[in-house]
């Protein structure tokens, strides 16, 4: 399992600050049952044991940072306690699935069915990850040109369902024909999509200031939707790979875990009700 991952996703790829690979487990145990989660956290573990897993492969690293103590007293300890006593193991497969191909992005541009892709962040030329369609992100045509207003709604639609759904920023009846979209945080990757010559670029966490600016200099529009649900679909891509490659069962956790979990829009002023 770990090699077949490995090779799939090799650890070399990650970016240096990141944390990837078997993090808990013994590479000799068979396994008959993976469950695919994109965060490690106590709803997804009691998911997984529910579902009689061996093992989980999830996006986010439980453990990216150093820590001193794994004791049952802390958060991560009581998940790293609750895995061991269960004898499931767990696999982080992160920013070396984005720069794979096909990678994170691959499944969040084909809810949008784009085609003639190409990656928005190549990897530095010479870089363990540099290859052949490799990169974060991916850039690629719509079928039908849509305005933003309309890309948003149909973005809320094609998208895992979230409290946060999705929200735009620009001219909303800007056209929109070629589009980026980077699952997870792409706020580092603005000035690419400009550069890329895109109409919009699809992400998670865009903050006020860097997004305004972007737009100022005249950069494409921005859609930004749930960190969640822009990684979710790749859990069916993985899932998938490990059923046909090496015949385990699969089961996807579908749990949103988003951390905004209300979302409340202002009323439009033709909506209110004149008061009595
Ligand atoms: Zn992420």
């Amino acid at each position: 399992m770990v090699a077949a991952l490995d090779r799939r996703y090799p650890p070399a790829w990650a970016e240096e600050w990141d944390r990837v690979g078997l993090v808990l487990g013994e590479p000799a145990a068979p396994v008959r049952r993976v469950a695919c989660v994109v965060d490690v956290v106590p709803e997804t573990v009691a998911e997984a044991l529910a579902a009689g897993a061996d093992m989980i492969v999830a996006h986010h690293p439980l453990l990216l940072r150093g820590v001193s103590s794994v004791a049952a007293t802390t958060y991560k300890g009581r998940i790293v306690h609750r895995l061991i006593k269960a004898d499931v193991a767990l696999y982080v497969a992160h920013t070396n699935a984005d720069v794979a191909d096909p990678g994170v992005s691959d499944a969040l541009a084909a809810r949008f069915g784009l085609t003639g892709l190409r990656p928005l962040h190549p990897p530095r030329p010479g870089s363990p990850a540099d290859g052949p369609g490799r990169g974060i992100g991916r850039i690629g045509e719509l079928p039908t040109p849509l305005t933003l207003a309309e890309l948003a709604r149909h973005a809320a639609a094609v998208l895992p369902v979230t409290a946060w759904g999705v929200r735009a920023a620009g001219d909303p009846g800007r056209m929109v024909r070629t589009l980026a979209v980077s699952g997870g945080s792409g706020d580092s990757f603005l000035a690419e999509a400009t550069a890329a010559g895109v109409d919009a670029f699809l992400t998670a966490d865009l903050r006020h200031h860097p997004a305004g600016e972007h737009l100022a200099a005249g950069g494409p529009a921005l859609l930004d939707a749930a960190h969640w649900a822009t990684e979710r679909p790749w859990l069916d891509d993985l899932a998938a790979q490990l059923r046909d490659e090496l015949g385990v069962e699969t089961v996807v956790s579908d749990l949103d875990t988003d951390p905004w979990t209300v979302h409340a829009a202002a009323p439009r002023p033709d909506d209110k009700e004149p008061r009595p």
